[in-house]
């Protein structure tokens, strides 16, 4: 199988219409079998429950070849697990964590050509959905669904090094104690766009969001999680029900713990004490951990002594040691690596 005549190691995080796609369709109460297209164009009725009431959830997770050859995704039953759990808050039909790992599998193959080689830094990126497809005018759930899932291949996250980044204290709220800040869902991202444009227009990388209920306790950024370092190299995440749980800090969680023999905690963190810490980052499957150099809460600045060069160096231990694991050059914990050629 010849691939696809890509720049791999210049490519950029965006989107670049692949060969094929995955479609199984919810009609009548069941899911079909489920399919590969070629198609990358959705027709739907104008009134589907995702454009009128954003009845939709998302996955993102990634492929790529590993030193020996091999087509390999990182924990996908956990994204199985978790699309699961925002199609109930959302009130969509669920789709089996083997419904899921089937459609990844036949959609990677099908479109193999396009999965970067190794040691290009670059990864095919997945992105399972779930919307509404037929049509609703008064307000409830849609009778009709498609699971779908797009891929495309995306580039090195750090080209010439990890920059830290500059974080801004968010004034407006991201998720409510009760609300749907712990599921996948467009609607929590439609809601961020006003905050992150602006953020960028005054010159900072993403938005601190704190909790809406007393706003003195930090929970995570617009769509990734965050990760702090004692100045005794203890890591600790914050703790809170409307925070999305991300495969990324729970799996660096485990690798501080088990592979680091350091000491970890999930505990609620006050805005007051971020001062205290070492090190901060932000985690994600685009990126792994992005460090964080700066956070300015309304002109005081909080700088971590990591400073704005470079990763700290636990930031920088934990980062090795996962993207390690998952390019199979250390030894994965069982069932992190699933193998589909
Ligand atoms: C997807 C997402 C993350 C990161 O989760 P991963 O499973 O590590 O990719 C973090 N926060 C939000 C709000 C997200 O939507």
């Amino acid at each position: 199988m010849e691939k696809k005549n890509i720049d791999w190691g210049n490519l950029g995080f965006g989107y670049i219409t692949t060969d094929y796609r995955y479609v199984s369709k919810f009609t009548d109460g069941t899911w079909d079998e489920g399919e590969i297209v070629s198609d990358p164009n959705v027709v739907l009725n104008e009134c589907a429950g995702v454009f009128q009431y954003a009845q939709t959830a998302f996955e993102g997770l990634k492929a790529y070849t590993t030193k020996d050859g091999h087509i390999v995704t990182f924990r996908p039953d956990m994204n199985a697990e978790r699309l699961i759990n925002s199609c109930i808050r959302l009130r969509m039909p669920t789709v089996s964590k083997e419904k899921f790992i089937d459609a990844i599998e036949k959609v990677v193959l099908a479109n193999e050509a396009w999965v970067p080689p190794f040691g290009s830094g670059a990864s095919l990126y997945l992105r399972p959905y779930v919307f509404g497809s037929s049509p609703v005018i008064g307000v409830k759930p849609a009778a009709d669904y498609q699971f779908r899932v797009l891929v495309t291949p995306v580039g090195p996250y750090f080209k010439g090094g990890a920059k830290p980044l500059t974080l801004r204290i968010s004034d407006y709220d991201r998720a409510a104690p009760r609300g749907t800040g712990h599921v996948k869902g467009g609607l929590n991202y439609a809601m961020s766009l006003y905050p992150i444009v602006e953020a960028h227009e005054e010159g900072f990388d993403e938005n601190v969001y704190l909790d809406p209920q007393t706003r003195t306790y930090i929970e995570e950024t617009g769509g990734a999680n965050i990760l702090l370092v004692t100045k005794d190299n203890k890591v600790i995440t914050p703790k809170s029900s409307s925070i999305l749980p991300s495969i990324t800090r729970r799996s660096l969680m485990i690798v501080a713990k088990e592979y680091l023999g350091l000491e970890t905690e999930e505990r609620p963190i006050a805005l007051s004490e971020l001062d205290s810490f070492a090190e901060c980052g932000l985690c994600g499957t685009a990126a792994v951990i992005s460090p964080v150099g700066k956070i300015v809460d309304h002109g005081r600045e909080i700088c971590f002594p990591s400073g704005m060069k470079e990763m700290g160096p636990i930031t920088k231990k934990l980062y090795d040691t996962l993207t390690g694991i998952q390019s199979g050059e250390i030894p994965a914990p069982e069932g992190w690596i699933h193998t589909i050629k």
